[in-house]
């Protein structure tokens, strides 16, 4: 039995982040992983030179802390990517967010029309109810370019239709770009584009190199990192965690701590309690659902594949879902650059018919699929490679939420255990916050007391962030004023009573000047005016003319004005919900 201050479980990000943050203030954790390389599910896999990730690994993040902490880290190892990525669907590139012009031009002229007749049907009547994924992009998009675009890619992700995928979980994914910072951005020009344009940061050779970084600090330190380590049981005396049990297969070892840190999957920690837990926390434990992932590596005699980081494979016909190509992220990842190495990804579930398909099967899956796209001949793919992931993502299914509190309220029972990171907290975190939990659980080794479940809780889209930051905010109540409805009869009759006014003033004044000073010019109004003369009588008729012109002028203004800005609105909210739907797919 080891001694130890903190046992961190898991040497992703959120665990390391932990370690590292722990030696900073001269304590020296241990980490266990179960692995034999750091950066969990965004670490870099290595084959005969070629590195890869588990699906590419973009740095964004709007937390200056960790931005800053990457920066120091790599330092000039951190390059600056420009995205290209594009959606692949039948033998065409579609730039996203879709562009028409781009979107005309691929589809051609007979499928462009049939697409924009089903979006004026839709439009004139929309489904009544917006109760799953389904239904909110039919509204927006049109039936036909939902199947063109959106439902097979979101259903190759999830395993199911998009007609049983929830509206409130699509809405939570889909929230984006809100209305104000598109407007903002389309009053102030250029930033927009800037941020949308995305440029994301990347270690020059994959993301494992910032992990390894970080490791080596950690130990500098005094920390420990023990891979080959799968923690295999969790003792504990209802109120503490006693003790922790982890093995290699052979050897196991037992490590007893003050404070203990899990980024393990929450469900299976939950799993390797002993004594266990009660029938309905092992109850949910089981319900928490994941969705699985594999990649296939082909390393191919090509200089040239395309130039994007990575496609998003819309076509029905494959299988596969997207596709990296790891030399356009850095070109560092290949050893060889008249090779290109990509990375086919395929979502899947743990044990089901994809899962199990043998490497060989795969590969032959992947080089099948890549030749039928025409990237390369499959003659041309000398060496392959399969990394099979369980846990990559966590599903928001319908129970999901009561199973997760369900388990936090029977571990906020122990006082020296904390939960961090992705699957450690069941929630869509990305690296930035996984790496933000375990820092947080770190300072509350120290004393501190912070709520690491506040950290990305109501999920705002880097994307909207990062513009916000870029971008002066309009107030929204400015906002509210200047775009708010004209009363077209108000304004109308506002106008029209000015005018009125204004020419009935004006022959009055004349009128009280003795009639000489100019008459001969207002007198000229009798030319438009019929019966107008420079008197009292005169100013009266006056008057009545120029409030039916400035009413009938009045009231078209209002019209024109409210008619463009309705356009202009529009077109900024189309443009919202496109940029949405890219995070929507980009958070895959
Ligand atoms: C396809 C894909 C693409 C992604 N792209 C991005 C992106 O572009 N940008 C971004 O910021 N994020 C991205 N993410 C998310 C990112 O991968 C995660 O946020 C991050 O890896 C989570 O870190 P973590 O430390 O919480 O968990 P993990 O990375 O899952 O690490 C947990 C560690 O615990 C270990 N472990 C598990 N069980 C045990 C056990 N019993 N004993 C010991 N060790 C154990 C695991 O081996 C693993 O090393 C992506 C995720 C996926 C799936």
């Amino acid at each position: 039995m080891k001694e130890k201050p903190v046992v961190i479980i898991g040497a992703g990000p959120a665990g390391l982040a932990a370690g590292y943050e722990l030696t900073g203030r001269g304590i020296c954790p241990i980490i266990l992983e179960r692995g034999d390389i750091v950066g969990g599910i965004s670490r870099t896999e290595s084959y005969k030179g070629f590195n890869f990730d588990i699906g590419g690994h973009r740095f964004l993040t709007k937390n200056d802390e960790i931005n800053q902490l990457w920066e120091n880290m790599l330092g000039p190892d951190f390059l600056k990517v420009n995205r290209l990525s594009r959606i692949y669907y039948q033998g065409k590139f579609f730039n996203y967010p879709l562009r028409p012009a781009n979107a005309l031009l691929n589809l051609g002229p007979v499928e462009s029309l049939l697409v924009l007749i089903s979006y004026c049907r839709t439009r004139l009547s929309p489904r009544p109810e917006e109760s799953s994924f389904e239904e909110w992009i039919v509204n927006r998009f049109g039936e036909r370019l939902y199947r063109t675009f959106f439902k097979t890619y979101t259903e190759k992700v999830w395993g199911i239709p998009c007609n049983e995928i929830r509206a409130d979980w699509a809405a939570q994914r889909i929230k984006g770009l809100s209305l104000l910072v598109a407007v903002s951005n389309a009053l102030f020009g250029g930033q927009q584009a800037k941020s949308l344009s995305e440029q994301f940061s990347y270690p020059k050779l994959g993301p494992g190199m910032m992990w390894q970084r970080f490791m080596e600090r950690i130990v500098a330190g005094g920390g420990e990192v023990m891979f080959h380590s799968e923690v295999s049981a969790v003792h504990h005396d209802n109120s503490r965690i006693t003790a922790i049990e982890y093995s290699n297969g052979e050897t196991s070892g037992k490590l007893r701590a003050e404070h203990y840190i899990s980024s393990m999957p929450i469900s299976r920690l939950v799993q390797l309690f002993q004594p266990q837990p009660p029938a309905e926390v092992l109850e949910s434990a089981g319900q928490l659902v994941y969705r699985d992932f594999i990649i296939v590596v082909l390393i191919i005699d090509k200089q040239r594949l395309f130039p994007d980081q990575w496609l998003y494979v819309h076509s029905p016909k494959v299988r596969v879902g997207r596709i990296q190509n790891f030399k356009n992220w850095s070109s560092y990842m290949v050893p060889d650059q008249s090779r290109t190495s990509i990375g086919m990804e395929y979502f899947c579930n743990e044990n089901d018919q994809t899962w199990k398909m043998t490497d060989n099967e795969l590969v032959a899956m992947a080089t099948g699929e890549m030749e039928e796209m025409g990237f390369a001949p499959a003659s041309k793919v000398i060496d392959s490679y399969v990394v099979r992931q369980s846990h990559a993502y966590p599903v928001y299914d319908a129970t999901y939420k009561q199973n997760l509190q369900a388990i936090r309220n029977y571990l906020e029972n122990y006082n020296n255990l904390q939960t961090i990171g992705r699957s450690g907290m069941h929630r869509y975190n990305n690296m930035d916050h996984s790496m933000q939990t375990g820092i947080l659980a770190a300072k509350n080794c120290c004393g501190e007391h912070n709520d690491l479940w506040a950290v990305n809780e109501e999920k705002s889209y880097l994307e909207e962030e990062r513009a916000a930051k870029d971008v002066p905010l309009v107030p929204e109540k400015v906002l509210i004023g200047v775009f708010a409805r004209m009363d077209k009869f108000a304004f109308a009759a506002a106008v029209g009573t000015v005018c009125g006014l204004l020419v009935f003033c004006a022959t009055m004044w004349i009128i009280s000047r003795g009639g000489d000073v100019l008459n001969s010019h207002l007198r000229l109004l009798g030319q438009y005016f019929i019966g107008y003369t420079v008197t009292v009588k005169g100013g009266f008729i006056a008057f009545g003319y120029s409030f039916f012109w400035g009413f009938l002028f009045g009231w078209l203004f209002a019209y024109l004005r409210n008619l463009f800005l309705a356009i202009y609105i529009y077109r900024i909210k189309r443009k919202v919900e496109l940029l949405s739907l890219k995070d929507f797919f980009d958070s895959f």
